[in-house]
């Protein structure tokens, strides 16, 4: 990677950009850790199972475990009579065993006693009319629907087999298999580590969030909502907070950043006076600028940092641009895929859907326009319109937005009624698009 002088800093696509980037990012080690803090997270070993699930033959329903023959024939007007001769709870194993013309009450999970094959629910029998007449035990029953072998019983192992491949390596843990695990008693999972990504804000003109705006100063918004990007993705992300336009802070507070496993800075790497990251990291390590071929966004910086506490280790840097809107998108566009990476999941980016466009967007520069759009769905088509002014430093059009339009380098407008592709923020149903009574996305 070079330095920062004119002639080094290319001019490279979203595409080359990403490449270089991910080319310095690895899968991070695997942790054990507890089952319900693995949400997310993705599986670093194979799961079998050394067990059935459900382990015995049980009850799908409240009822009454019979032999199916024993009420072959049977009807509401020609009821089969059973003897009652025990019941059995969820949870505890039944004691007696059924023969023909017997029965045992039976209560969903509660393992089937020995010589039943089929559970008669109770609503096909005179259970809840005895109940009601005031009878406190039920010692014979009437049953008025036939049953086949096999009805109303969850067979053992019908949803894991003992021995059976359940969870493979490389699997991301969602709600379903968080739960799978834990119904095979896993209450440690071995799983691929967040990456902790150490956010630094740079600007004389940053003041934190709670203290008194002096004139001529404005707030740190890129910290927070990177921060938030950052956990969005599964990241754990760690603030710095603001670093002045000045060697010896910058220096200070980058050396803090250095236990990262990825560094990413906001501002100081376009080409004013006091943009002196760019100056800071030169000198501790590698780093080149590259005009990334879109808006906004344009100026980013990345590189590794070494770190001295540990000498060999290099700690991926990227550097955003300060304006609040291109440090978002460009989060999004390059922090994310890295976070996905490290988190050993497809470093995918965004997932795109095809919108018809209301308004018009200009491309007048032919770079890569990512425009902060509102998309909803009416029928089966998506549709989606600019969310406000696009201006990189106005952030609540990101407020305003759940997608990205995206229209190609070269490509110079998209006019009303084309075709485009849009990369979706969200999914949320929580959307204020919802509140305007339209079908959100
Ligand atoms: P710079 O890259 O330092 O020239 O910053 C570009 C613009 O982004 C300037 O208007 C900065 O004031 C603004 N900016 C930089 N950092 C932040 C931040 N952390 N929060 C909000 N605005 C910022
Ligand atoms: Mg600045």
């Amino acid at each position: 990677m070079g330095g920062d002088s004119r002639k080094e800093r290319a001019v490279i696509s979203v595409e080359e950009a990403l490449g270089k980037i991910l080319s310095y990012i690895s899968v991070l080690e695997r942790e054990a850790k507890p089952l319900l803090e693995c949400l997310g997270q993705v599986l670093a070993e194979d799961v079998y199972s050394t067990f059935d699930v459900p382990p015995l033959d049980n009850s799908a329903m409240d009822g009454y475990a019979v032999q199916a023959r024993s009420t072959g024939g049977a009807s509401p007007t020609s009821p089969r009579f059973l003897s009652v001769i025990g019941q059995v709870a969820a949870g505890y194993l039944p004691k007696v065993e059924v023969r023909t013309g017997t029965a045992v009450r039976i209560m969903t999970g509660a393992p089937l006693p020995k010589g039943a094959d089929a559970v008669v629910p109770f609503e096909d029998t005179d259970e809840v009319e005895q109940k009601k007449a005031g009878a406190n035990q039920v010692s014979q029953v009437a049953v008025f629907q036939e049953v086949a072998t096999g009805t109303n019983v969850r067979q053992a192992g019908e949803d894991i087999a003992r021995g059976q491949l359940i969870l493979e390596q490389g699997t991301i843990l969602r709600p379903a298999e968080v739960g799978v695990l834990a119904s095979l008693g896993r209450a440690i999972v071995s799983v691929i580590r967040r990456p902790v990504v150490v956010l630094l804000a740079t600007g004389d003109e940053l003041v934190e969030a709670g203290e008194p705006l002096a004139p001529g100063k404005i707030y740190n918004s890129n910290s927070y909502s990177l921060a938030s990007q950052v956990r969005r993705h599964g990241g754990v992300p760690h603030l710095l907070g603001i670093a002045k336009d000045d060697l010896p802070s910058l220096e200070e507070k980058l050396l803090r950043g250095l236990e990262a496993d990825l560094f990413v800075t906001s501002a100081g790497v376009s080409r004013g006076d006091y943009d002196v990251v760019k100056e800071v990291l030169a000198a501790h390590g590698q780093i080149a600028f590259w005009t990334v071929c879109m808006r906004p966004g344009k100026p980013l910086a990345f590189g590794t940092l070494e770190s001295r506490a540990s000498p060999g280790r290099r700690v991926p840097h990227l550097g955003l641009p300060g304006n609040p809107v291109s440090s978002m998108i460009t989060f999004e566009q390059f922090g994310r895929p890295a976070i996905r990476k490290m988190m050993g999941k497809k470093p995918l980016p965004l997932p795109t859907i095809r919108a018809t466009l209301e308004g018009s967007i200009n491309n007048d520069d032919g770079r890569r326009v990512f425009a902060r759009a509102q998309v909803w769905r009416r029928g089966e088509r998506y549709f989606a319109r600019i969310a406000g002014p696009q201006g990189s430093g106005i952030l609540t059009s990101m407020a305003y937005a759940n997608g990205l339009v995206v229209i190609p380098e070269g490509v110079p407008s998209a006019q009303d009624g084309d075709m485009v592709q849009v990369q979706m923020l969200d999914w949320s149903e929580d959307s204020w698009l919802r509140d305007k009574g339209v079908e959100a996305v």
